[in-house]
């Protein structure tokens, strides 16, 4: 059986077929379900909203030439949920707004990878949760938040704790808003993630991050794309159906038994 991959899945929902809704619903329903815990806890009948607003073949993410590569896919993914969730019904304001040249100027003196920490903080991830994705451990993290509260306490008229994460999507659309020529690709990020990266490059990846929320954004968004993955297990054809016909997707014969009782039904 020949293996279908992110590409198959993005032109397959681009020319609205069936195979491409039935993989994005039995292998991103769990992620998707994740991101929405996330981002927007609490927020009854979301996923079923989404899912019919992911199925426009219109739909950028599905435009050509797609993502190759899965990880990328689900980063791309959580900017479309966010994207589609905010115009579902938008966040609350945060009560102190924070810029990125204020957390500039107050995060001046902080390396690339607590400038990481602070920004998976503006995604809403908790310390200990922040240091599995990072592997590395939870004191580091806890650290670097504390010492970015304090910064931000020196250079803010209006102060208090937790501002970072208040903040978080007004600071993620920001940080998208500053993409450069000089920008890292996402490919860059999988090396790094998967160890495939010499000394060399990595430094000069790091000296680029140390002055681009862009790519710190882009970077926390391709790991917590690795863990969301990692995490999530995909559905079973039962607990597919329901979103197929929700979705209004037809079911091929075929696609009623599962791989293995296909397998061994002969
Ligand atoms: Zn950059």
């Amino acid at each position: 059986m020949a293996i279908y991959t992110c590409f198959d899945l993005v032109r397959d929902c681009r020319d609205n077929r069936p195979e491409g809704w039935i993989y994005l619903v039995t292998n991103y329903v769990p992620v998707i379900r994740r991101f929405l815990a996330q981002y927007y806890d609490g927020r009854s009948g979301l996923l079923e909203r989404m899912l019919l607003q992911l199925k426009n073949p219109q739909s950028g993410l599905w435009a050509p030439p797609g993502h190759a590569e899965e990880r990328i896919f689900t980063a791309a993914l959580r900017q479309e949920l966010l994207r589609l969730a905010e115009l579902d019904g938008a966040s609350l304001e945060p009560s102190i707004a924070l810029d990125l040249e204020t957390l500039t100027q107050a995060l001046e003196q902080f390396t690339v990878i607590d400038r990481q920490y602070i920004w998976l903080e503006s995604m809403g991830y908790s310390n200990e949760v922040t240091a599995e994705m990072m592997n590395l451990d939870v004191s580091s993290s806890e650290s670097a938040r504390a010492r970015a509260d304090e910064a931000l306490r020196n250079v803010l008229d209006r102060w208090k704790r937790g501002l970072v994460a208040e903040n978080g999507l007004t600071l993620g659309r920001l940080a998208t808003a500053t993409l450069g020529e000089r920008c890292l690709p996402s490919k860059a990020y999988l090396d790094t993630l998967d160890g495939r990266i010499t000394w060399q490059r990595k430094k000069d990846y790091d000296y680029h991050m140390q002055q681009c929320w862009f790519c710190v954004d882009h970077f926390c968004r391709i790991r917590e794309a690795d863990f969301a993955l990692n995490k999530s297990k995909p559905l079973t054809d039962e607990e597919a159906a329901p979103f197929l016909h929700h979705l209004g997707v037809p079911i091929p014969k075929k696609e009623k038994k599962g791989l293995l009782a296909r397998m061994f039904a002969r």
